[in-house]
């Protein structure tokens, strides 16, 4: 390996160990590393990988409850207004029909289960839908973690959220401020670091990613990453584009495996103790390297996306056990509870004989 790529790898090895970011020119040099060097740096990012999950892989479900028709102009998404992709259109889901669902990927391992509905923001009348899911799913699975994907949010549905069971909340940023108003003119990229804050202030565990291929400079990268930062996310999911044909996204093929794992290994660096998440986009563009994505995430989708399929959930359980990895159980904690040795007690200054840190 060459010195200056060591020295690099190391230094953010060594400050994510220490759950400190990279800085902007380490990560835009990590963005920068050749495909030669990309077993290196997957090298690095497994370590940080390996020192906060072990050998544990997160397994999550999709539930999309209400499809396609949405207002809104995401230009990513098959469901946005004006789109022309064959996606199945319909109206919330059937409660149990949602359950049945859960018990299946439960029986597969899923630890989460993720209820998506396209549209701007619930109405009250939506979130009184979503907590019949909410209630059947929780009934049966007491243990399984509810997270709602519902647009924009209110602190007061928020709250009734926390208060049915809802675990998490995801909203994305998906791509950086500069470029939000190249990819969407109905909504912000403000209004969305408002509804990740709303939920993080009503208790919701907040999950908030991105997604690549799109465009983006590596400047918008590491833009994002920090701005991800700020909300400090309990999990952060990494989509790759799935270019739909019916969307102004269709012609964009831009990403190869080798740009998506260097983007997880920045995304691990920074996040170092969170849980990173392989979402959409992963079949389509690690293709025969989802094996060393596992090395940089600590959980995926297993099965369908919202309004793709998936490859077969077996092939996600034989991917993740020929890579000598392990389905989390319902009963592991995801996040390292080491994250509460952060706070280091004083035992110097005042009180003791030690001399004071000043
Ligand atoms: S708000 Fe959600 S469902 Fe609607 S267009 Fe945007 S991403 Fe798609």
């Amino acid at each position: 390996m060459k010195n200056d790529l060591r020295t690099l790898l190391d230094h953010l090895v060594e400050g994510a160990l220490e759950r400190r970011a990279p800085t902007r020119d380490q990560a835009l040099g990590l963005l920068a590393t050749s495909d030669d060097d990309l077993l290196d740096v997957v090298a690095a990012g497994g370590r940080v990988r390996r020192h906060f999950f072990e050998n544990r892989v997160k397994l999550n479900l999709i539930v999309n409850m209400k499809s396609g028709l949405c207002p809104e102009d995401c230009s990513y998404c098959s469901q946005r207004s004006g789109s022309t992709a064959d996606v199945l259109k319909y109206n919330w889901i059937d409660p149990v029909a949602a359950a049945d669902m859960a018990d299946r990927a439960v029986r597969g391992g899923a630890k989460r289960v993720c209820l998506v509905a396209s549209g701007r923001g619930p109405s009250d009348r939506d979130i009184a839908r979503i907590s019949e899911t909410v209630l059947a799913i929780k009934e049966r699975h007491p243990n399984v973690e509810v997270c709602t994907s519902l647009g924009l949010l209110t602190a007061e549905r928020a709250q009734r959220l926390l208060d049915i069971g809802v675990y998490a909340y995801n909203h994305n940023l998906n791509t950086s401020e500069t470029k939000y108003g190249d990819i969407c003119s109905t909504h912000t990229f403000a209004d969305r670091v408002d509804t990740v804050g709303v939920a993080h202030e009503a208790g919701l565990s907040s999950c908030s990613g991105a997604i690549f291929g799109m465009g983006e400079s590596d400047e918008d990268v590491v833009d994002l990453a920090f701005d991800l930062l700020k909300l400090s996310p309990d999990s952060v999911p990494i989509n790759f584009l799935i270019p739909f044909a019916g969307t102004p996204m269709s012609g964009e093929w831009r990403l190869t495996p080798q740009r998506c794992l260097r983007i997880l290994a920045l995304y691990r660096f920074f996040f170092p103790d969170v849980e990173v998440r392989i979402a959409g986009g992963r079949e389509l563009h690690l293709r025969s390297l989802q094996t060393l994505g596992l090395h940089l995430a600590n959980s995926i989708f297993l099965g369908d996306y919202l309004t793709s399929e998936g490859q077969e959930g077996m092939l996600d359980l034989e991917l993740i056990a020929d890579a000598g990895f392990v389905v989390e159980g319902l009963d592991d904690v995801t996040l390292p509870t080491a994250r509460h040795d952060m706070v280091t007690l004083r035992r110097r200054g005042p009180g003791t004989e030690v001399p004071a840190n000043v």
